[in-house]
Parts: structure tokens; sequence; C-alpha cells
């Protein structure tokens, strides 16, 4: 047909030069990196899971839910219409596929059940996956796997919650948990007057008798998934700031004084509710010792921390991984973008980050694994957590920036998905510890637990001699200790030592682990400091090529 038989309607149609859909693909099998993380770090055993849930996870029905659930936020309801209390928020039937999958897919207790080397491995990367096609659903994922942590000092709370907790049932029904088949988790320590500095809770705690049941009175201004069916929350006791295991249902299965009083709207993270929610004598029940609830509730999260690392990988994986694929389907001034040699710059860039934001992840949960029986990978947890919660988060905010320029004009359109993992990434950085306080963690640690330190530095030490700047770059951080010891401003000067050790530990990972083109390249840049502000300043030399053929096939 000549083309002036078509109506001039029809002629603007035809879609030239647009990438196609990124579907159908493997989320754990198309990572290199990922996959031999998980064999180095024991995990290999849980490949098939592994695969089956990557190979879900790239389906265009599942990237839906993750559409849908965000553009259908949570609606809270209060009274039902004839005035009576219903606190209750619904959720669209997406937000429930993807927490019945995480949950079936046991993200929330993997390591808890299969207590065997490599479970913690195994459980990261699959939330590493699941977070890569929707982030916001992971939050109470997140709590139920961590809140088990903390729980276990409580023998009878374990005896009468576990079970469900660990359960592979996603059981989403609003009414006491003896009568549902599996139970989710959050956690309640934010309030108006102060958040990271808890101490400032004036959520007041008075004891029933003399027993370890309490009713607390008081307000929570973030409290997020609160249909979760408990919380552990932080409250004013005698003795002081204590933990307390707090049930939406009480144990004689009456509604508890939980009340909601608004759901947060959000920048982002816009599938999963955040509520302000006020207690009026609820009933729970102390965990751990009166006046200890910062201890008590710290094991939480440690574990929570863990997860804003995985999740900052994870949002750089999947920004990186939209940005290619864009770049190898769009052409500009006669050539693919991935042929383009400055977008091959800025590819190879963001790549480089990618891989080592993946290996400090993998390299974390595995010290998960064995912190329960070897002390020394105890200590190393224990500060390895903060330097990973602080940079890859931070890390994620401009490298998924980046990413998202890329993709152009199509890159700030919301079906692109970039957009939903930018305004992803700050909050990874924002709850659990902010920025400068968790920077503030890492000195604490510095002081108080200095074994921490020296299992750290052994960890970086470890290919010793074999790169002469990351050996340069170990000396630098080791006289930035010094003057932190020392000096009167380390306070002041946290983030830049925070910014030193994570280099170190990733360089490390990478002369070890990584391809030997982007480890090359991180020593140049990130230690020998040849890199400009931006990505895209990768310097000359640099084996562009090799870096981006190692991730991609
Ligand atoms: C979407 C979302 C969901 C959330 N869900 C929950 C939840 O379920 N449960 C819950 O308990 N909380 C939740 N939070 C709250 C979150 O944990 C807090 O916002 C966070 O801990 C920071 O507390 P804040 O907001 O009170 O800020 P502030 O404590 O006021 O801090 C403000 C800034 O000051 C900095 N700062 C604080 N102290 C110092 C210091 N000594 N030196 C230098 N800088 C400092 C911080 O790093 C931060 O940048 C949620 C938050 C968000 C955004």
């Amino acid at each position: 047909m000549n083309s002036s038989a078509i109506a001039p309607s029809q002629q603007t149609q035809e879609v030239l030069n647009q990438a196609p859909p990124l579907t159908g693909y493997n989320l754990f099998l198309s990572d290199k990196t990922l996959v031999k993380a998980v064999a180095r770090e024991g995990a290999e055993w849980a490949n098939q899971q592994l695969i089956d849930l990557g190979g879900l996870l790239g389906t265009e029905e599942v990237q839906r839910w993750g559409f849908d659930a965000n553009e259908n936020e949570p609606v809270l309801y209060t009274h039902d219409r004839y005035g009576n209390l219903r606190d209750e928020v619904v959720f669209h039937p997406s937000w429930h596929n993807l927490m019945r999958t995480s949950v079936e897919h046991q993200i929330h207790s993997l390591p808890w059940l299969k207590k065997r080397k490599g479970a913690q491995v195994a459980r990261a990367a699959l939330m590493m996956m699941t977070a890569q096609n929707e982030a916001g659903h992971t939050c109470p994922i997140s709590m139920t796997f961590s809140g088990m942590a903390a729980l276990r000092v409580e023998p009878d709370l374990v005896r009468d919650w576990e079970p469900k907790m660990l359960s592979s049932v996603y059981d989403p029904h609003f009414r006491p948990a003896q009568e549902k088949n599996g139970v989710l988790m959050g956690m309640g320590m934010t309030e108006k007057q102060g958040g990271s500095d808890v101490r400032a809770n004036t959520t007041q705690a008075e004891q029933i008798g003399q027993s370890r049941e309490y009713l607390i009175t008081g307000h929570k201004w973030f409290c997020s998934a609160p249909m979760c069916d408990a919380f552990l929350i932080l409250a004013q006791a005698p003795k002081g700031l204590s933990c307390f295991f707090l049930p939406r249902w009480t144990p004689t299965s009456e509604r508890n004084h939980f009340y909601l009083q608004r759901l947060k709207k959000k920048m982002g993270n816009r599938s999963n509710a955040s509520s302000e929610v006020e207690f009026a004598g609820a009933w729970a029940q102390l965990v751990g010792e009166e006046g200890r609830g910062v201890n008590t509730i710290i094991e939480m999260v440690h574990h929570t921390r863990l997860d804003c690392a995985i999740a900052g990988a994870a949002l750089m994986r999947q920004a990186l991984v939209q940005a290619v694929h864009h770049a190898r389907h769009r052409k500009a001034f006669g050539k693919l973008l991935i042929d383009q040699p400055l977008m091959r710059n800025v590819l190879a860039d963001l790549t480089i980050e990618s891989e080592a934001a993946t290996l400090f992840m993998a390299r974390l949960a595995s010290s998960f694994d064995a912190r329960e029986s070897d002390p020394q990978e105890r200590a190393f947890s224990r500060i390895a957590t903060a330097i990973g919660k602080y940079w890859l988060c931070k890390r994620a905010c401009t490298q998924v920036g980046e990413s998202l320029e890329c993709l152009g004009g199509n890159g700030f359109v919301e079906e692109s998905v970039m957009p939903r993992l930018y305004r992803e990434a700050p909050l990874n950085s924002i709850w659990e510890g902010s920025g400068n306080v968790i920077c503030l963690d890492i000195l604490r640690a510095l002081a108080k637990e200095p074994a921490s330190l020296d299992a750290l530095i052994a960890e970086i030490r470890l290919p010793a001699g074999s790169d002469a700047r990351l050996n340069a770059f170990i000396a630098d951080v080791e006289s930035s200790l010094l003057k932190s010891r020392n000096g009167s401003d380390s306070e002041g000067q946290a983030r830049r030592l925070a910014e030193k050790l994570a280099l170190a530990l990733q360089a490390s990972l990478l002369v070890r682990y990584g391809s030997p083109a982007i480890a090359e390249a991180f020593c140049i840049t990130r230690l020998a400091g040849d890199h400009g502000y931006t990505f895209g300043t990768l310097p000359m030399g640099v084996d562009i090529n090799s870096i981006l053929s190692s991730q991609l096939d």
C-alpha cells in the first residue's frame, strides 16, 4: 500500500526507535555477580528457589502488580458506615499478590526456618530481587523477619507467635492471631517530638499488677504497615524506656486500643501504608528487661538495617538494568546509545557502583549467617551493617538518578519504573537510622566495641599486597581512624570516615571477587581519586568494554 492511501491520523501511529518493555527475563540468572556471590557464600542449595522467584519477578504480570499497588494507594477506614470503629487499611489486590509471593518464598523467614550455612545470603538474594520489582511491600516483610530476631529473648512469645510468623501462608484477614494461619509484625519507635532520639519518647507504659503485662498510652508518628498483627514498640516504663510487644488483638481476642489517625501522604513507597497511631491504654507485653528497651529492639533494628543495605543494592541493580536495556535499543545520532562513547562511560560507571554494592550486601548477609557462632563475624557484622546501610543507601540516590537520565524523557515518565525507583531511594537512607545517625553509630561501635574495627580491618586487608592503591588507601583509612580517636571533631568528620571505610571494604571485596576490569576501575577512580563528581567520568584507560560485557550478555 502506498503511504498516501493511509489516513493522516494513522500515519503518526508507527512507533520507531523505542525500546521494547523489559520483561520476560530472570532477575537471578541475569545477575552474574549475584549468582556468583550466592555460590561463594554457601547458598547454592537455594538456587532453584532463586531461579523460580527471579523468573516470576521478570514476568509482565508481576511487574504489573508493582505498578498497580503503587497507583492504587492504600485507604484508611477509621469507622464503618454506622460509625463503629474500624481502624483498617484496605490495600489493592496487587499489594496482596506481592505480599503473598514474598511470604510464600519465605523472604520473611528463611534463615529462621533453615538454619544452615548460606541461609541469610539466600534470603538476601531473594529480598534483593523482590525489592527490584516493588520495594514498598518489603517493609512488613523485613519487619517480620527482623522482629523475630528481637523476640527471641521472650520464650513464651516465641512459643505463641513464632510458628505463625514463620508460616509461608499469607493471611491478610484482620482478626485475632489465634484465628490466622500466618501473621506479620511491625515496629513503632518514632514519635512526633523525636525519631532518631528515641529517648525523647513520651509514650507511657503502666504495669498491670506485678505481671509482664502493661497498658500503653501515647502516639507513634510513623507506624508503617499498620495491618501487621503485632508491633514491637518503645514506651517509658518506671525503670525507663522499654520494649513492648503490642498486638492488634489482645490475647483474649478483643480489639486492642490501637487507633489509626491517618496515613501519611508520601513522596514514594506509596504501596505501603505508613500511619500515625494512638494507643489509649493498649495491652502489651514487656520484651526483655524493663528500662533496656533500646538494647532489646536494637536486634530488630540491626536486621532491618541489613535490609536497607540490600534494598540500596537492589535499586541500583534495577536502575542499571533498565538503563542498559534502553541504551541497547535506542538510537541517537546514527548509533545505538550503547555504542556512543560517552554513554558507555556512564553505563560502565553505573555498573561499577552496582557490582560493588551487590558484593557488599552479600558479604554483609553472610556475616549474619556466621555471627551466631563466630565472634569475629559478629564483630564484623556490627560495624559493617552500619557502614553498608549508610553507604549503599546514599549511593543509590545518585546512581538511580543518573540511571534515570539514561532513558532521557522516558525515564521521567511513570510507566518506565524509574520515577518509582528514584522516589524510593532516599527512604532507605532515612528510616532505621538516618545518614548522620548511622555515622554516629559507626563512631559508637569504634569506641565501645573495638573488636568490630579489628574485624573490619582484617577483612579489608585480606587481599593484602595485591593492589598498591588499596594498600595506600588502607593506610589513609588508618590515619583517619587515629585522627577520629584523638580528634576534637570526630562527630563532624564521621561521614568522611564512614565513606572511607565503605570504599576500602568494597575495594577489598572487588579485588578478591569482582570482575577484574571493575576492580581495577574502582581502585583507579574511587580509591586513587581519578574520577569526577558525577557518574560517567571514568578516565582514559579504564577497560569500559570489559566492564560492560562482564555484566551484560
Ligand atoms: C515512609 C516512612 C516510614 C516509616 N516507618 C516507620 C515505622 O514503621 N516505625 C517507626 O518507628 N518509624 C518509622 N519511620 C520513621 C523513621 O524511622 C524516622 O523518620 C527516622 O528515624 C528519623 O527520625 P525523625 O524523622 O524524627 O528525624 P530526626 O530525628 O529529627 O532527624 C532529622 C535529621 O537530623 C539528623 N540528626 C539527628 N540527630 C543528629 C545528631 N545527633 N547529629 C547530627 N544529625 C542528627 C538525622 O540524621 C536527620 O537527617 C518511617 C519514616 C518514613 C519516612
